[in-house]
């Protein structure tokens, strides 16, 4: 028996929320991020690869102001 609805809200979502982002959506191994940062273009670009599946699973590109 469970009596323990204690949850804390809105961390434990937002946790959950995070968590979500980083795992693989395949495997659910926790994702390696990199920040490619290029002078020449002023963007950064972030990957996310799994070391498990070895396969990219987001490329998104920032402009630096
Ligand atoms: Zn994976």
């Amino acid at each position: 028996m469970e009596d323990s609805k204690t949850f804390e809200g809105t961390s434990d979502e937002h946790q959950y929320f995070i968590d979500d982002q980083t795992l693989c959506c395949l495997c659910g191994t926790k994702l390696d991020f990199k920040h490619e940062v290029d002078y020449m273009k002023l963007t950064v670009r972030e990957d996310a690869d799994c070391p498990c599946c070895k396969i990219h699973m987001k490329t998104k590109e920032h402009t630096l102001q």
